[in-house]
């Protein structure tokens, strides 16, 4: 799709970064959609002030850029705690984790991004925190060195990741609360770019906000990042005033897909339909045809691709639909390999 986004992880230059930062939603209020993991939290963090307690510790899975370190970021803000943000890869050693639990003020929200990408050593090091808030650490090396125990003070943990399953079971027991993250409908989506608009002083009708949010792949950072980008041109290329027309031109100066499908969920459609015939296909072989993990395949793009009627899962394997053909301008039965012998 667009070529200022990579298309796996969606990941920002640094300046998006920043403004990434400005759009993020502080509190529940400004929060839109996933209601129901919404309206559920909001009980737990409820209780847990209530109680004067840290809140259970919270499992957040789902596609990039659907909200998680947002909601982490959220929970931590209506519970008026500090928040400290790590990642999974970041957290090399034990000692790493140590420095910053013992750092920790009472209900304070931790959050671990990819937390998948822990390594095992770490993550087991992780067990006694989170159950009994202790971590043992070694003082001294050699024939001196000896294990002392540290009691920690009570927090929550929120873990991130895009591919829960990859974690272990042990670690995903110790989440009291597990949410799954959908991709948004374009409706809400439209109300998040009309509200990242207004952050950014900028004029925009109902229309375009729709286009935007219809474009996105249902994900809150695509749609943001296209309202700047879209934003840039109507800036330059007209009186600054973001309405239909250059929102569509702008949209095709960026190559993105009018379904907003990504360049690898394109690849994934062109491959079933081009080598397997449209299917059905397992999920190893389009993995291998594409060049893409398995697990990503089906966590980060099949649900998407599903969910908006590309392909069909079925009990012999994946695929395409009636749309996929229409999509990418391919006739059913037309992609026979040519015979060369
Ligand atoms: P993740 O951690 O899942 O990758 P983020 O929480 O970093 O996603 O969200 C990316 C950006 O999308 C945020 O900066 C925020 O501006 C926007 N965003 C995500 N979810 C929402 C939402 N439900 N309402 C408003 N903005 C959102």
């Amino acid at each position: 799709m667009s070529d200022f986004l990579d298309p796996e992880e969606n990941k920002l230059s640094h300046t998006d970064k920043d403004m990434e930062n400005v759009l993020r939603p502080q509190n529940f209020k400004d929060f839109s959609g996933q209601d129901s993991i919404v309206d559920n939290l909001k009980v737990f963090v409820k209780a847990a002030g209530m109680r004067e307690e840290s809140l259970d510790h919270v499992l957040l899975h789902g596609p990039p850029g659907l909200g998680k370190t947002s909601l982490a970021k959220i929970i931590a803000n209506e519970l008026n705690v500090g928040f400290r943000v790590t990642s999974g890869p970041v957290l090399e050693k034990p000692g790493d984790l140590a420095g910053l639990l013992t750092s920790i003020e009472k209900n304070d929200v931790l959050f671990i991004d990819e937390i998948h990408r822990l390594s095992s050593v770490v993550e087991e090091y992780l067990y006694s925190a989170m159950e009994d808030y202790r971590i043992d650490i070694m003082i001294d090396k050699g024939p001196a060195a000896r294990s002392v125990q540290l009691t920690l003070e009570p927090f929550t943990l929120i873990g991130a990741t895009t591919r829960s399953g990859l974690l272990t079971s042990p670690l995903r027991a110790r989440f009291g609360i597990t949410n799954h993250l959908q991709y948004y409908d374009a409706n809400i989506l439209s109300r998040i770019v009309k509200r990242s608009a207004g952050i950014l002083k900028v004029e925009i009708d109902d229309d375009a906000c729709y286009e935007i949010a219809r474009r996105s792949r249902g994900t809150p950072r695509i749609a943001n990042a296209l309202l700047r980008r879209v934003r840039d041109f109507a800036q330059v290329k007209s009186d600054g005033f973001i309405r239909l027309d250059i929102t569509k031109s702008s949209l095709r100066a960026l190559n993105i897909d009018t379904r907003g499908l990504d360049e690898m969920d394109n690849r994934i459609l062109t491959s079933i339909i081009d080598k397997f015939n449209g299917g059905p296909v397992g999920l190893k072989t389009i993995a291998t045809a594409v060049g893409e993990e398995e697990g990503t395949i089906e966590e980060v793009y099949e649900p998407f691709l599903i969910m908006e009627g590309f392909i069909k899962r079925t009990p012999r394997g994946r695929e395409t639909t009636a749309l996929a053909y229409e999509h990418l301008g391919k006739i059913p039965g037309n992609n026979k390999q040519p015979n060369l012998f």
